[in-house]
């Protein structure tokens, strides 16, 4: 078995996503990470995307690029790549975050005052998907 790795990139949506849009890619996301084995936790707003993949290798990195090339986003971004014993976003094929009080709460405390995604560091990056994977919003 291939060792686990934890991806974590950034992108800018080409258009403002509605909830029927966002509810479009989790649909099509949890189905195939469930049966690709990959977890993460997905995070919209400020008309940017960032997301977590956690799985094998190979899996997540041709997952990562088949995401990639979605006309639905696009500056895709890699933030952080890793080699991680244990998965963080294991109960979630794919969570879902967006701007909430909490939410708001987190950038503060980043000293940010709008969701930049490119102004973050890799582990702050990191640090919000795992702070925000507490917080779903339920879709
Ligand atoms: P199809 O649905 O037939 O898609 C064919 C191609 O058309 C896709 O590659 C996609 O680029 C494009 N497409 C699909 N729907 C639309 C649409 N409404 N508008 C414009 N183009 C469209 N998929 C996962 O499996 N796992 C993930 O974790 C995941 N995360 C994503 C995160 C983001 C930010 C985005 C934008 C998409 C994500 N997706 C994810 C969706 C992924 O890009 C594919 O749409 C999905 O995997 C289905 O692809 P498909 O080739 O099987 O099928």
């Amino acid at each position: 078995m291939e060792r686990k790795i934890r991806l974590v990139y950034f992108s800018q949506a080409t258009r403002d996503m509605n909830l029927s849009d966002l509810k479009d890619i989790l649909t099509a996301a949890r189905e195939n990470n469930r049966e690709k084995d990959i977890c993460g936790m997905l995070c919209y707003d400020n008309r940017y995307f960032v997301q977590a993949l956690e799985g094998e290798r190979g899996v997540v990195n041709d997952l990562f690029f088949h995401i990639a090339d979605d006309p639905r986003h696009t500056d895709v971004v890699i933030a952080s790549y890793e080699y991680i014993e244990n998965t963080t976003f294991t109960n979630w094929n794919m969570g879902y975050a967006s701007s909430t009080p909490v939410f708001v709460e987190l950038l503060a405390k980043l000293k940010q005052t709008t969701f930049e995604p490119a102004k973050l560091t890799p582990k702050q990056t990191y640090a919000l998907l795992r702070h925000l994977s507490a917080h779903q919003d339920d879709i």
